[in-house]
């Protein structure tokens, strides 16, 4: 009784305390439903359902056409930078690139790999480069990363920035 007394004037008041128990029954239930989404993969590592990559520019232009691109139930890991992969091409670091898609792939066992580029995007802009460029990139790196990654979907979009329209790119 001594101990409860104290719990309850640490806690600040009986209504305090409720609050705290409902808070951390809420943090039980939240663990135990996000828990099952979680499936055991080839490796034994815990894959995560619907976990899908998803590179794109920074630009906040495209942020509505970027949600658009994903299924409600899907996940994204966003991979963002200025120029999307421009950025990885021009400064020869597809390497990363493909570094850090290998671990997501291996950890949460991604199964799609959304691509995107944008028109009007200043990135390429600075190097006098325009749609031809953005897509001949999307196209490039799409075949790359079929070939690294043939477990995973590539899928290509040239998001056209100005009515947020994505429109796939084979
Ligand atoms: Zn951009």
């Amino acid at each position: 009784m001594k101990s409860a007394k104290i719990f309850l004037a640490g806690a600040g008041s009986p209504c305090l305390f409720v609050l705290w128990v409902t808070i951390f029954l809420i943090t039980v239930i939240h663990c135990t439903t996000q828990g099952q989404t979680y499936t055991e993969g080839g490796e034994g590592h815990s894959h995560l359902k619907g976990t899908v990559i998803l590179i794109r520019c920074a630009d906040p232009r495209i942020n509505d056409a970027c949600t658009g691109l994903l299924d409600p139930d899907e996940r994204p890991v966003v991979i963002s930078n200025t120029g999307s992969i421009k950025y990885f091409l021009v400064g020869d670091r597809l390497s990363d690139l493909y570094g850090q898609i290998r671990l997501l792939v291996h950890k949460f066992g991604v199964k799609k790999l959304i691509l995107t580029n944008h028109t009007h995007c200043g990135f390429y802009k600075e190097l006098a480069l325009g749609e031809e460029a953005e897509l001949a990139d999307l196209r490039a790196v799409k075949r790359r990363l079929l070939k690294d990654f043939p477990e995973v979907e590539i899928k290509g979009y040239l998001i056209d920035t100005e009515v947020s329209v994505s429109t796939l790119v084979e």
